[in-house]
């Protein structure tokens, strides 16, 4: 589909009244026909944050798949197809927050939507899935640009744990020490964040206990909502895993 010219200046983007000559005010003196687009949806992820193991995108166009064993991710990519996107609306579905800088890879531009080399707390710049945060200003991104963030991980972590069969209390030796911060906002405040969550021990996955004054008790201890069933170690790899998808919402424009 071809751009279509204003029908009111039939694009020549001003209006002759006869005397003068005026910037037409339908297109705002771009000749152009207003676009209400087609409704469509970006996605970059998921990915993981805070992984077992480090491992290359499934999907590396829009970063699908990869996992990364820490609380770092740069240049997480999402690739704007065959059309000129409209972008509306900010989503991420997330297992925890994270902060994010990201910016328009495409065109040269670079152009960066929170300050240069800084990254924000995702709930302000997403809202969250429930609640998506509409753009004051919609962006349009040039087709098949692509949009490039690099993200920290405020949830999960990777460490070094000690474990006795048997038993269901676990305890840090080194690496990310165990978080105690609550989720943002009601109803969570005051419960650590990661009770009830997935905790991944020797390769084995456990639920961290969500009981009133159980779970994660300090950064350097917590107990599971069953026993560790594995062989007893002190050196046993502990991770707990973010997994992000940032939705990107708005329309494709047809040229
Ligand atoms: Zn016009």
């Amino acid at each position: 589909m071809a751009e279509q010219v204003c029908s009111t200046c039939r694009g020549q983007k001003v209006l002759n009244l006869g005397t003068t000559a005026c910037r037409c005010p339908m297109c705002e003196g771009t000749g152009a026909q207003w676009d209400p687009g087609r409704e469509f949806t970006y996605e970059m992820g998921p990915f993981i944050l805070n992984a077992p193991a480090t491992a290359a995108p499934t999907i590396p166009q829009t970063s699908s798949g990869a996992t990364y064993n820490g609380a770092v991710a740069n240049g997480v990519t999402c690739q704007v197809a065959n059309y000129r996107f409209r972008w509306m609306f900010a989503l991420a579905t997330r297992t925890g927050p994270f902060t994010i800088q990201l910016q328009d890879a495409g065109s040269g531009s670079g152009r960066s939507f929170v300050p240069v080399n800084i990254q924000v707390h995702s709930e302000n710049l997403f809202g969250n899935a429930r609640n998506p945060m509409p753009l004051p200003t919609p962006y349009v991104f040039d087709k098949n640009v692509s949009i490039t963030a690099n993200i920290t991980d405020l949830y999960g972590g990777v460490g070094v744990c000690s474990v006795t069969n048997g038993s269901a209390a676990v305890t840090w030796i080194s690496g990310a020490l165990f978080n105690t911060a609550a989720f943002p906002g009601a109803p969570y405040s005051n419960i650590p964040m990661w009770n009830g969550g997935t905790i991944t021990i020797a390769g084995v996955q456990y639920v961290i206990s969500s009981a009133a004054g159980s779970g994660v008790t300090s950064q350097t201890t917590l107990t599971l909502a069953t026993t560790y069933l594995g062989a007893t170690s002190a050196v046993a790899a502990y991770s707990v895993a973010n997994t992000v998808r940032i939705g990107f919402k708005g329309v494709e424009l047809a040229a």
